[in-house]
């Protein structure tokens, strides 16, 4: 009896110390001067890739003013990452290997490098496109790797917008939807994209409240209007590359069909709060945008041309040297 009680006690003053060291590193994490050793040290060089802890978060170096993320692709499933029980765990299949071929499509294109950053966990263990409560759950190492797609994601939009110089994100996703269309997220709601050009071109509070907020400020020979769905909007150029698109000229809402208008990475790195990064949420359809090589191919090849001609057309963005 007095012999358990001496091995209860040495177990519980082992535990007890063991719980003062967490607390003690989990202090020095938050409140040191330093930041936590979570992402490798740069200078990043173009073109190469580079990783979180365990490989979770990929980062492919860029010199181009374009950054493209996949935050629901990943595959990886460690055991020592609880599985979510706080949000939606589906997969967006085969956008990692999208965002690999639309790099790699820029690249071809325009000789320049865009930023990528790939979530490889699976979503059951991250959602890359959440408040840290909800994308992990509240795992610890989860948020790690949480802390690291935005780190990554921080040194990509200071590379590009160093010196007030202007920049384009897009985060990339897959839909399940019924219908076979890109869905554009510029954070406006289907009931805003149902109202008349008139009454979205009315003041500034829809382009205000979107994540080309700056785009539409500094384009002044436009609408507000025409720069969702007029026929140079990135939607009405999807469509004539042959993706069908919302919004665009001809898909002007989403009317009462499901839709995606956007979302946490979009609202964080866009310009809807202002500043000289502008994004939009695009939800792809599967078939013939992803599901294939030859797909992705045909996407990653059409984007590269329709950015440089938005970019170029909207604010004066030139993509090729
Ligand atoms: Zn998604």
């Amino acid at each position: 009896m007095s012999r358990s009680h001496e091995h209860d006690r040495a177990t519980n003053v082992r535990r007890a110390s063991a719980t003062r060291i967490v607390v003690v590193v989990l202090a020095a994490w938050a409140c040191g001067p330093q930041p936590p050793p979570i992402l490798p040290p740069g200078p990043y060089v173009p073109g190469q890739s580079y990783f979180s802890q365990h490989d979770y978060i990929e980062y492919i170096a860029g010199n181009a003013p374009v950054i493209f993320s996949a935050p629901h692709g990943g595959t990886l499933a460690p055991a020592d990452i609880a599985t979510r029980t706080c949000g939606t765990n589906t997969t967006d299949l085969n956008t990692e290997e999208l965002v690999r071929q639309m790099q790699q499509s820029f690249f071809n294109r325009t000789g320049r490098f865009p930023h990528v950053v790939i979530n490889r966990l699976s979503r059951s263990k991250l959602d890359a496109n959440r408040d840290v409560q909800e994308a992990t759950c509240g795992d610890a190492n989860a948020t790690a790797a949480w802390v690291a797609w935005h780190g990554f994601l921080d040194v990509a939009r200071q590379a590009v917008t160093a010196n007030g110089a202007r920049g384009w994100y897009m985060d990339m996703h897959g839909h399940g939807h019924a219908i076979q269309r890109l869905e554009i997220g510029y954070d406006l709601s289907a009931a805003t994209l149902a109202l008349s050009d008139a009454a979205l071109d009315a003041g500034t509070a829809f382009e205000d409240s979107s994540t080309i907020r700056t785009i539409s400020h500094d384009d002044t020979s436009r609408s507000f209007s025409a720069l969702l769905r007029g026929p140079t909007s990135l939607g009405a150029m999807y469509a004539a590359e042959g993706f069908r698109a919302v919004p665009s000229v001809t898909d002007r809402s989403p009317g009462g069909d499901p839709y995606f208008n956007g979302g946490f990475n979009v609202e964080r790195y866009g310009c809807r709060d202002g500043g000289t990064l502008c994004a939009v949420q695009i939800e792809t359809n599967l078939t013939g945008v992803r599901d294939d090589a030859a797909s992705r191919t045909r996407f990653g090849d059409a984007t590269a041309r329709i950015l440089e001609r938005y970019l170029a057309a909207h604010w004066g963005v030139q993509l090729t040297r």
